[in-house]
């Protein structure tokens, strides 16, 4: 077993090194949310398509529209979806309503509230609202602009944008798979009233979701026991997935069994100790292709791990942009004491603050044991091993828990 003790960023790049992205595919843009563009997108198409009328009134000619009162003879009338295939000839005007190309011949709208009709004609009245309003061709994007990155995660703002440029299938990295197994003896399903001695587990849930929230397709294993069987039979089910996270059982007890077994099984042990807090023992190695990370069991030591370790592994796997383990600066509310030997991942709170940087302040309770105080916090805050006290008012690192 690897004995020595890693930073976070040793381990961090022991487990990014070799973590490129699993593959392409091709999905219909209808089933492409949250999936992260392989290939940069350009638009097929010109938007607008046409000159668009961008209110209802009645298509013009500039120069009929110079003096007003003006009169002017109706020709006809565009709609959307229904142009009219004619000209706006001197003294004339088509009726026009939103979205509607505006016809040959005129070049602005006069906006319906400003005019009177008057038969087959109609007046224009003033101007409340100045002539134009027209949606130019083009005038959000043109055929052949890269709008999209490669890299790029298919939120609802970008799937409108890549539907809107033409595409109704897009390549995008296959998903990692992510398999989630909790182990110990003590632990039930959630929903069933624990025995004596026992507990519910709980973390798999909260490591699945963030799991999945960084791109992952998330498979549960349920719970194994603190036997080599049980063990082996669970992780067997693993062995299709791309990555294997186990939770528990990674310590040094006698019932930690998950590094020996695994490492039996064939499991190359990249390392397993990092000077973190909340956090340590955690391990990280190789079943053949399945990547294998044993988080620690303490319900908040698991998703802060799963946090800084698993939510980067997945994202360099999905071929996301590596946004999210990106950490930014916060202004400190209150004095926090000088840091020991190993990086503290404090659970905190964030407030807006001034010139756009925000206030954070950690939560009371610190313990790595209790989950209440974790689901009031919205990011870590970081201290570094050995960082010196901070004072209020302080700039420091935090690393947000939503993604
Ligand atoms: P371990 O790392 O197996 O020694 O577990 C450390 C602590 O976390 C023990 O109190 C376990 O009962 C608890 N624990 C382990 N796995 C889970 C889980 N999946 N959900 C909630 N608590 C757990
Ligand atoms: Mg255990």
């Amino acid at each position: 077993m690897a004995a020595r003790t890693l930073s976070v960023e040793e381990a961090l790049a022991l487990l990014l090194a070799d973590a490129n992205p699993l593959g392409t595919e091709r999905v219909p843009i209808t089933a492409a949310h949250g999936r992260v563009l392989a290939e940069p997108l350009a638009a097929r198409l010109t938007q607008p398509p046409f000159d668009a009328s961008a209110m209802d009134g009645y298509a013009v000619r500039a120069a009929d529209v110079a003096t007003i009162p003006a009169r002017l003879k109706l020709i006809g009338e565009s709609a959307a979806g229904h142009p009219f295939d004619g000209r706006v000839g001197a003294g004339e005007a088509v009726r026009i309503f939103t979205g509607a190309p505006v016809p040959q011949g005129s070049d602005g709208v006069v906006i319906q509230e400003d005019t009177a009709r008057d038969g087959d004609h109609v007046v224009v009245q003033g101007y409340n609202v100045e002539f134009g309003h027209i949606r130019r061709r083009g005038g959000d994007f043109s055929e052949g602009m890269q709008l999209l990155d490669a890299g790029r995660r298919l939120g609802p703002r970008e799937l409108s944008l890549a539907a809107s440029m033409g595409h109704g299938e897009v390549a995008v990295w296959r998903r990692p798979t992510v398999a989630v197994l909790s182990t110990g003896d003590e632990l039930v399903s959630p929903g069933e009233t624990p025995g004596i001695g026992q507990i519910v587990a709980s973390n798999h849930l909260g490591v699945g979701a963030l799991a999945r929230n960084a791109g992952a397709e998330v498979i549960q294993l349920g719970i194994a026991r603190d036997t080599p069987e049980s063990l082996m039979e669970h992780v067997a089910r693993a062995r299709a997935a791309d990555v294997l996270v186990t939770i528990g059982g990674a310590s040094v007890g006698d019932h930690d069994l998950v590094a020996p077994v695994l490492s039996q099984q064939g499991m190359e042990l990249a390392f397993w100790k990092i000077a973190m807090r909340p956090g340590k023992p955690l391990m990280s190695g190789r079943l053949g292709p399945l990547r294998v990370v044993g988080l620690p069991g303490n319900p908040v030591s698991s998703l802060v791990c799963a946090r800084v370790f698993v939510v980067p592994l997945i994202e360099y796997l999905a071929g996301a942009r590596k946004a999210s383990e990106a950490t930014r600066t916060a202004r400190a509310t209150v004095d926090i004491d000088a840091n020991g030997p190993r990086q503290h991942y404090m659970r905190a709170t964030l407030a807006p603050g001034e010139n756009g940087i925000s206030l954070v302040t950690p939560v009371r309770s610190q313990d790595s044991s209790l989950l209440s105080p974790l689901a009031i916090a919205d990011c870590l805050l970081v201290r570094p091993p050995k960082a010196p006290a901070v004072a209020a008012g302080d700039l420091v690192p935090v690393l947000p828990l939503d993604m």
